[in-house]
């Protein structure tokens, strides 16, 4: 792994997320690895710089939300095409932006937009927004922002 490029590529994630990876570098079998054990809709800790610059090519910062420009799946949130193991395949983009700095989402977690840090969009890709969750937890939270809103409505 180019250490330079590595870095540089971490510079174009909010500095406020910690740029720093976490668990340091992993062996190419851990990799592998990890890449088969990683579902669908993960971003799958693999990038070049090419992809990089076209991710962020995609991206419009607000002072809140980062938000992807990109045609959005059906479920609402970003897609992003990248080529992985000789074939062109989408991923989620902010699975993938996570993914840039904190590594693979932890196995049986999904990527909450945390509400409560002001993230209003599942077409974000601002990291400092994003937060691991189990889906239990992740329903929890959907349910108590719907009562929350409920209540605020009457
Ligand atoms: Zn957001």
């Amino acid at each position: 792994m180019n250490e330079d490029r590595q870095v540089r590529s971490w510079n174009h994630i909010d500095p406020i997320g910690g740029a720093s990876p976490v668990g340091g570098r992993r062996s190419h079998a851990a990799n592998r690895q990890v890449r088969r054990d990683q579902s669908r809709d993960q971003g799958r800790f693999v990038s070049t710089s090419d992809e990089v610059s076209r991710f962020w090519a995609k991206v419009t910062k607000t002072e809140g939300c980062w938000l992807w420009d990109g045609k959005p799946n059906a479920d609402g949130y970003g897609r992003f095409r990248v080529w992985r193991d000789g074939r062109w395949t989408h991923v989620r983009a902010h699975v993938w932006a996570w993914e840039q700095v904190h590594g693979p989402v932890p196995e049986g977690h999904t990527l909450d937009h945390v509400r409560a840090r002001g993230c209003h969009h599942k077409h974000c890709v601002r990291t400092t927004h994003l937060e691991p969750v189990t889906p239990a937890e992740n329903n929890r939270r959907a349910a108590a922002w719907r009562a929350k809103a409920t209540e605020d409505a009457t």
